[in-house]
């Protein structure tokens, strides 16, 4: 079974179409890039996704539970963890305290029959392993707010997974970075995702970046899915290549 299931997703802004009848599915176990150039709708399909605005039509299902209806705070609960296309941490705590935050922010349900110590120690556990997955344990200590541009983004990606999710959303995750971070940051990512167990829903538009990273893509032109598929595939697609890449190879 999925993990998510759009069905004939369609949101409308007046006369504009930015979402048009999209249906797609993120299996377990997927890296998902959904890409398209400006205009496509892929903040818009993220939104609908997240629970930040609503649909016009159609069903969001996740993990076989209908959440069109849900807010954005019960899908972080059911397991939906995102990242922000602008950095959203505390800039004057510590990376360390950034993700056990994180890490507490899903726990105040989850955890509530322990005592608060141990809601403690085990948030900052988990936020401890989350940064050091992304390569950020020596960093830990540092304030947020004078890392790198480069390790913020990162760090974003830590305090989402520091909530344990059973989807991680990402929002451009290298938007606004130089080249040389964009590099360090795919290659972090791409050692993430090639230990298994996540599953990822990125909104990118960066072909690169989703070439190295994603297992699937799906292509939105005008708010619609042109294509869907393996990367090889989707990229020697015509329609593809005419709507949007123009002759990347
Ligand atoms: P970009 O890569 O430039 O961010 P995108 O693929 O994310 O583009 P969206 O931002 O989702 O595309 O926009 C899709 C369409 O919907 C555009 O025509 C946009 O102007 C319109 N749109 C998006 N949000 C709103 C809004 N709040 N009100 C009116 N129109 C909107």
């Amino acid at each position: 079974m999925a993990l998510l299931e759009l069905q004939g997703l369609t949101k409308r802004y007046g006369g504009i179409v930015a979402v048009d009848n999209v249906t797609m599915s993120v299996e377990p176990g997927e890296v998902r890039a959904v890409i398209g150039p400006n205009g496509a709708g892929k903040t818009s399909l993220f939104h609908l996704i997240t629970g930040v605005v609503k649909p016009t039509m159609g069903e969001i299902v996740f993990d076989g539970q209908r959440v069109t209806a849900m807010p954005a705070f019960s899908r972080c609960q059911l397991g939906m963890s995102r990242t922000f296309q602008i950095t959203a941490l505390f800039p004057e705590m510590s990376a360390r305290e950034n993700t056990r935050l994180a890490a507490q922010a899903r726990d105040k349900q989850r955890w509530r029959p322990l005592g608060g110590g141990a809601v403690f120690a085990e948030a900052s556990r988990r936020g401890d392993a989350a940064l050091e997955r992304l390569g950020l344990s020596h960093v830990a200590e540092r304030q947020a707010g004078l890392l790198s541009h480069g390790d913020q983004r990162l760090l974003e990606v830590a305090m989402a997974l520091a909530q344990q999710p059973r989807l991680l959303l990402m929002d451009e995750p290298t938007q606004g970075l130089s080249v040389e971070e964009t590099a360090q940051a795919v290659e972090v990512l791409g050692g993430l995702f090639a230990g298994g167990g996540l599953t990822v829903l990125l909104v990118e538009h960066d072909m690169e970046v989703v070439f190295r990273l994603a297992s699937k893509m799906t292509v939105l032109h005008r708010g619609s899915v042109i294509a869907d598929g393996d990367p090889a595939t989707v990229k020697a697609d015509p329609v593809v290549q005419d709507a949007y890449l123009g002759g990347y190879t």
